[in-house]
Parts: C-alpha cells; structure tokens; sequence
C-alpha cells in the first residue's frame, strides 16, 4: 500500500503550497475517486469527513491544483466543469466515459503532426494543447446495454 499522506505531502511542496489540513484533505478525497466529480460533489465528501469547508475553498484548491498540473480539468458536452486526479505523470490523454464517468489514459498524441501543420501552413508556433476524447467506455457501450450522458 502507497503512502498516500506523504506523496501529498510531496505533490503541495512540489506546487510551493503551504500544507494545510484542508489542501490535503480535497487531494487525498479526490486521489481516492476512480471517476470525475463535480467540485459540488468532492466539497460534499470532504465535509463529510474532514472539517468545516466553504464551497468557495473548495474551488480555489481545486484551480491551484490544477495549475500546477496535478489534477485534470474534464470538460464535459454539458458545460459543468469536473475533475480527475491521475497519477501519471508522462504526457498523455484521457478518454473519460460520459455515462459512468470513467476516464481512461490515451497516450498517443498527435501533437507533432499538429504542429508541424500550424508551423508550416500558418507559421504559427504551438505552445500547448487541450484534447480530451469523449464517448462510451467498453463496459457502458456493449451493445443493448442502455446508456445515457450524465446531466
Ligand atoms: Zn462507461
Ligand atoms: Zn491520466
Ligand atoms: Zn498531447
């Protein structure tokens, strides 16, 4: 079993974040949810079981976190904004399930052939990139089974 405690204590000192119960707290709920959750839905979980916390906090941890590449942002097609901690540190891809919210890790990237597009045709230079692949999982697409997008 991994020391969860001392990797976050490690990931806050890496971001130059003062440790604090509550930091801690929304890193470890969040390292511990196999989906992606809405910062409603982990300000609930981290009430439950750490101390007191404003919704207002909960964001804020949420956005410093995510700067500092730690966690991910998920864009989902309805607009809410959710969040995923994942562990891999290499670039890479997720590929989340908009039924049971699952994500998993694409490493390919097409990066170069982008930007070997934005160079040559627009004489651009690519700083960075977003890409998020969304769909059904293996599980959530087997034919028949019904599947609906989360709202
Ligand atoms: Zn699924
Ligand atoms: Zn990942
Ligand atoms: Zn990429």
């Amino acid at each position: 079993m991994k020391n969860m405690r001392k990797d976050h204590l490690t990931v806050l000192k890496g971001l130059n974040l003062k440790i604090t119960p509550r930091r801690l707290a929304v890193l470890k709920v969040l390292s511990e949810e196999t989906m992606y959750v809405s910062p409603e839905e982990l300000w609930g979980k981290v009430k439950d079981r750490f101390a007191s916390i404003g919704l207002p906090t909960v964001y804020r941890i949420l956005d410093e976190l995510s700067e500092g590449n730690v966690i991910s942002k998920i864009i989902h097609p309805n607009r809410q904004l959710y969040y995923f901690y994942c562990g891999k540190i290499e670039h890479h891809h997720h590929f989340i399930c908009l039924s049971c919210r699952r994500v998993e890790d694409v490493d390919l990237c097409v990066a170069a052939e982008i930007e070997r597009e934005v160079k040559g045709n627009l004489k651009g230079k690519v700083l960075s990139h977003i890409l998020q692949i969304n769909g059904f999982c293996s599980s959530c697409s087997i034919a028949g089974k019904k599947r609906k997008v989360k709202k």
